[in-house]
């Protein structure tokens, strides 16, 4: 099978004011076109729809997975083309993928196989300028607050309490802690500081969660950059921030239009870190999908202990969106790597191994189903390693859960690999929902009692504790009048628990939280729990030794 990269330079694209006027009716005056193949979709037309009927919401979330992924972004895209081949009006909502992983070592997030959004390098690389445009926002706030200090202080900024730190989209390990201001009386206080990935700022977080231009400049002004030295919030408005911020983040907001390898919409807007933020691509994107479509399929980041919950209880309760259907994302290897087989072993068959790693899978189909309340089928991803004995296994334990299960071939075949889904999908919207949806916890709880509630009725965990400055910090967020806000918990991807290494369905065990940090404009604490990389490094063979550039233009080794 040809690559990734192989097959998307292969492609023929549609001119997107064909593919925008074809498969969602927007005309060509609506669209704002960066190139032929990539436009955004002017933001007033948006907000003129919104007596418009909304679509159905399909949610795509996962098992908690292998390092290298189970196929949620491609399976969100092999859906979306079975739907539209189907002939119902689709449209996939994702994130934009982030330079920092292009160039490490997870490479781009276009999808694979056949069920890629396209132009993949585009939409990999600098795409329509997004990244750039929150950089040089949240860059522009870091400059205002070391101007402000320099310029004699006025509000009284302990720069020993500010938190705002400055970004760039690329993994740099040597920027993560540096001094700034250094060289003298002219060039201000000096302070520790550090930088960011972009994807994994609060500017990116507010991006996503906002709608309007107004919104926007609102949670912007709400940004908390630290404390005065009598300990009270600093925030962006009061630096005078929040207009010149929103003026470079005027046209980022509107999302960006392409389409996939068989000519359906997809939205890809925006691209917050699934740990210290939600990890959903913007509600401005999928809000327009579900005025403009009938279905919209999105991907939350992570498994569903991290992605779909933050999807719930980040995104759907500050929006109003509610999901309709999840598809859980399954694969016999991240079965296999549950039930305790090392990851150079996933591609041998071991049925015992499967069945053993199921309690991972079933742990996550009872919370969707009986936490967040949303019925849910089970896409079975097919990598070629698999045996048929092996995916029949699976089919035959999620149906012993009460949950339909699909084999899904989309990354080798495309949109007819997914059609069975495609149909499972489009059967349970028909149904009445058996469930309630509902949050995890109350905005009025207590903060300790929210993460106690994500930690017992998800994690299976037995008891949460609190490194003492983490407990006071929060204390200080509530007396500071932030209690009611939700929380957003930063830990691992592979495990309920916060040890990487502790695979399959643990329970009892005791989640610590070590840092608490307070994200005022995006509206939630974030509780981190382990180590998280808010900076990542490059890995010592980093992608960006094979990408490369041919003679005549074309873009080599993207994967
Ligand atoms: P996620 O969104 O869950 O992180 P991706 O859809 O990005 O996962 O897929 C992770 C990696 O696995 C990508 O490199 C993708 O090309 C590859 N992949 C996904 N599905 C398959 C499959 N069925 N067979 C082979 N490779 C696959
Ligand atoms: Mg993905």
């Amino acid at each position: 099978m040809l690559s990734d990269i192989e097959i998307a330079n292969a492609a023929t694209l549609q001119p997107i004011r064909d593919v925008a006027a074809s498969t969602l009716g927007i005309d060509e005056e609506h669209l704002v076109p960066y190139g032929h193949y990539k436009a955004k979709v002017d933001l007033s037309y948006l907000a003129g729809l919104a007596d418009r009927p909304l679509g159905k919401l399909v949610l795509v979330t996962a098992l908690s997975p292998t390092p290298p992924g189970e196929g949620k972004t491609t399976t969100t895209v092999g859906l979306t083309d079975a739907l539209h081949g189907l002939g119902h009006r689709t449209v996939a909502c994702l994130r934009e993928p982030s330079m920092g992983p292009v160039f490490g070592m997870k490479g781009g997030a276009a999808g694979g196989g056949y069920s890629q959004v396209v132009p993949m390098t585009d939409i990999n690389l600098h795409f329509t300028g997004d990244f750039a445009a929150i950089a040089a926002a949240n860059n522009l706030l870091a400059a205002l607050i070391d101007n402000h200090v320099h310029h004699g202080n006025e509000l009284d900024i302990d720069v020993r309490s500010v938190t705002w730190k400055r970004v760039l989209d690329t993994n740099d390990r040597a920027l993560r802690q540096v001094a700034v201001a250094m060289g003298g009386h002219a060039n201000g206080f000096p302070r520790e500081d550090g930088f960011d990935i972009v994807v994994a700022s609060e500017l990116m977080a507010i991006f996503c969660l906002t709608e309007s231009w107004a919104d926007l400049k609102r949670r912007i002004g709400d940004i908390v950059i630290g404390y005065t030295r009598d300990t009270k919030p600093v925030t962006a408005r009061e630096l005078g921030a929040d207009g010149a911020m929103s003026v470079l983040l005027r046209d980022a907001l509107a999302p960006n239009l392409v389409q996939t390898l068989e000519g359906a919409p997809a939205f890809v807007h925006g691209g917050p870190f699934a740990n210290i933020a939600h990890g959903c691509s913007s509600v401005s994107a999928t809000r327009a999908g579900l005025r403009l479509a009938d279905i919209v399929v999105t991907e939350a980041g992570f498994g569903a202990d991290l992605g779909a919950e933050k999807f719930v209880d980040i995104k759907c309760r500050k929006s109003g969106l509610r999901p309709d259907v999840a598809v859980v994302v399954a694969t016999v290897r991240a079965l296999k790597y549950h039930g305790g087989v090392a990851l150079p072993d996933l591609g041998t068959e071991d049925l015992g191994a499967v069945e053993a790693g199921m309690v991972n899978l079933r742990r996550h189909l009872a919370n969707i189903r009986n936490v967040y309340g949303i019925p849910c089928v089970v896409a079975v991803n097919r990598f070629p390693t698999d045996t048929d004995a092996e995916i029949a296994k699976v089919v035959e334990l999620v149906a012993a859960e009460g949950v339909s299960a699909f084999p899904a071939t989309h990354f080798a075949e495309g949109g007819v690999g997914a059609r069975d889904l495609a149909n499972g999908v489009l059967t349970m919207l028909e149904q009445p929902s058996p469930y309630t949806f509902s949050f995890t916890y109350d905005d009025a709880d207590p903060l300790t009692e929210k993460v106690e509630a994500i930690a017992t009725r998800l994690y299976g965990a037995g008891l949460v504790t609190w490194d003492a400055r983490a407990r006071r910090r929060l204390e200080r967020i509530e007396r500071d009048g932030y209690g009611d806000l939700p929380v957003c918990v930063a830990k691992t991807q592979y495990s309920f628990s916060t040890d990487p290494t502790s695979l399959g369905a643990p329970s009892g065990h005791e989640l610590h939280v070590r840092e608490v940090r307070l994200s005022a404009g995006a509206g939630f604490v974030v509780v981190v729990c382990g180590d998280m990389m808010t900076m990542p490094g490059l890995p010592r063979d980093p992608s960006a030794a094979r990408i490369d550039l041919a003679d005549d233009g074309t873009i080599l080794g993207l994967s």
